[in-house]
């Protein structure tokens, strides 16, 4: 499988991750710097070969729009670790409102979380406290960073110690 490319910001903070093509554009143009390759990988070309980015970093903010993490029923299910927040059931899982869309909560990152789907029919059309649950981690938006040092199973050996040191933004 293709290796993909880390593109961190000035700061260093993740912002994507993107194909060796669109690295190996973004380098050429002189819009990132390389920081790190995949050592015994080389990009080959008709006519040359490169060395295959791993770590980029943009020269400038505005090259790359922020993508953050895509919010889908797998991405919620691995922020949760695979388990119904109220209580702690793997199996059925379900997407729950914390505040019920009925009540004008919203379907984002902070307001959605992974329930069985007992505990969702349990709560039915209530808030947690009236329905008598308690959730165990409440909903939060997760960083780029966060998840890909968390959860995504793609990420690259490379990449680690520019994660690591930033969960929080
Ligand atoms: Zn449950």
């Amino acid at each position: 499988m293709e290796k993909r490319v880390l593109v961190l910001n000035l700061d260093h903070s993740p912002v994507a991750v993107v194909s060796p093509q669109k690295a190996i554009v973004l380098l050429m143009l002189e819009k990132a710097n390389c920081l790190s390759v995949y050592e015994l990988l080389q990009i080959r070309t008709v006519s040359r070969s490169f060395e295959y980015p791993a770590v980029i970093c943009l020269n400038n903010y505005k090259n790359i729009p922020f993508r953050g993490v895509l919010l889908n029923r797998v991405n919620l299910f691995r922020r949760d670790r695979g388990e119904c927040q109220y209580c702690g059931s793997r199996r059925q899982l379900t997407i729950d409102h914390v505040i019920p869309r009925s009540k004008g909560g919203k379907s984002n990152w902070t307001n959605l979380t992974t329930a069985c789907h007992r505990c969702n029919v349990l709560k039915g059309d209530k808030s947690p406290e009236q329905a008598g649950l308690t959730i165990q981690t409440q909903p939060f938006k997760p960083t780029l960073a966060h998840f890909l040092s968390e959860y995504a199973e793609r990420q690259a050996e490379e990449w680690l110690p520019f994660l690591n040191s930033r969960l929080v933004q």
